[in-house]
C-alpha cells in the first residue's frame, strides 16, 4: 500500500508551471518521483524552472509553448514524446483571470480567456491522449476551479470558462476511459497567485473570504499536492470523471 501514490520515473507535464499552482503541483508529483517536464509561454521562464529542480538534483525538461496555438502544441508534445519519452501524466493547468463588470467586458478579453482556460486544455489534452490511447493508458487532470460551481461579480467569462472545463473533464473521461485513460479534474478555491494579486491586496476581499470559507482562511498552494497525487498515481485507479474540490469547503457551504 506504501507505494500507491509514488510517481517513480513517470514523465509529468504541467502547463504553467514556472510559478503558482502550476509550479507547487510539478514539484509535488515530483517528489514523488515524476520527472517534471515544465511548461509556459515564455522560454527563459521555462528555462529558470527547469534550473531550479536541477539545483535539488530532480531531473527536468522545459516544454515552453502556448496552449492556444494548436501546432505549438502538437510540437512541443511530440518534441518531449519522441526526444524525452512517454507523457504519462499531463495537468492542464494554464490558466488566466481578466475581471471587469459583464455589461462593459472586452470582447477582445472574452475571446482571451476562452481561447487559454478551454481551448487550450481542449488542444493540449487532445495532442498528448493521441499518444496515450496507443499506450492504453494516462493520467489527466484539469484544473477546474469554484468558479466551475459560483460566479462572482466581475468574473463572468472566468466562471463560464471553468464551467466548461468541468464538463469537459466529464466529456475526455465518457471519451477516453475505455482506451485506459483517468482523466479527472482539482476544483482549487481561494490561493495567493499572481493570478490573484489584485483579491491578495485587497482587505476586504481577504476578510470576506475568510469569513465566507468554512475553514476560515485562504489556502497554500502546497495544500494542492496531496490532491493531485492521488490523481496521477495509482492509488486513484478506478476514479475518473471526477472533480475533487480543495477549498476549504466554500463551494458546500452559504
Ligand atoms: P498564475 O500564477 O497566473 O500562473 C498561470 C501560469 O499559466 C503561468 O505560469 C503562466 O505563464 C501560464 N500561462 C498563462 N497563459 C498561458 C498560455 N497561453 N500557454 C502556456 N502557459 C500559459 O495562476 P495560478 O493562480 O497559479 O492559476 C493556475 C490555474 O489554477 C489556472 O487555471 C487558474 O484558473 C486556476 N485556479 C487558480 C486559483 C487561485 O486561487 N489562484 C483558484 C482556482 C483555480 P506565462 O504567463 O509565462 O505563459
Amino acid at each position: 500500500m506504501s507505494d500507491i501514490f509514488r510517481l517513480d520515473g513517470k514523465l509529468a507535464l504541467v502547463t504553467g508551471s514556472s510559478q503558482g499552482i502550476g509550479h507547487a503541483l510539478l514539484s509535488g508529483l515530483a517528489a514523488q518521483g515524476a520527472i517534471p517536464v515544465v511548461n509556459n509561454r515564455n522560454a527563459e521562464r521555462t528555462a529558470a524552472a527547469v534550473k531550479a529542480f536541477e539545483e535539488q538534483g530532480i531531473k527536468a525538461y522545459a516544454a515552453p509553448f502556448d496552449v492556444t496555438d494548436k501546432h505549438a502544441v502538437e510540437d512541443g508534445i511530440n518534441a518531449i514524446e519522441e526526444t524525452v519519452g512517454p507523457i504519462e501524466i499531463l495537468i492542464n493547468n494554464a490558466g488566466i483571470q481578466y475581471r471587469s463588470p459583464l455589461e462593459d467586458f472586452p470582447e477582445e478579453q472574452w475571446h482571451r480567456l476562452l481561447d487559454t482556460n478551454i481551448t487550450g486544455v481542449f488542444l493540449t489534452a487532445q495532442a498528448v491522449a493521441r499518444h496515450m490511447i496507443k499506450r492504453g493508458s494516462g493520467k489527466i487532470i484539469n484544473i477546474c476551479s469554484v468558479q466551475s460551481e459560483l460566479a462572482r461579480p466581475g468574473i463572468a467569462p472566468y466562471t463560464a470558462t471553468k464551467g466548461a472545463v468541468r464538463n469537459l473533464t466529464r466529456g475526455m473521461c465518457t471519451d477516453w476511459a475505455k482506451y485506459g485513460l483517468q482523466i479527472n479534474g482539482i476544483a482549487p478555491g481561494y490561493f495567493k497567485t499572481p493570478l490573484n494579486q489584485a483579491l491578495v491586496d485587497n482587505p476586504e476581499f481577504s476578510a470576506w473570504l475568510e469569513n465566507r470559507t468554512p475553514a476560515r482562511r485562504w489556502g497554500n498552494v502546497e495544500e494542492l499536492v496531496g490532491a493531485a497525487v492521488f490523481l496521477a498515481s495509482p492509488a486513484s485507479s478506478f476514479v475518473n470523471g471526477h472533480v475533487l474540490a480543495v477549498d476549504g469547503g466554500i463551494t458546500v457551504s452559504v
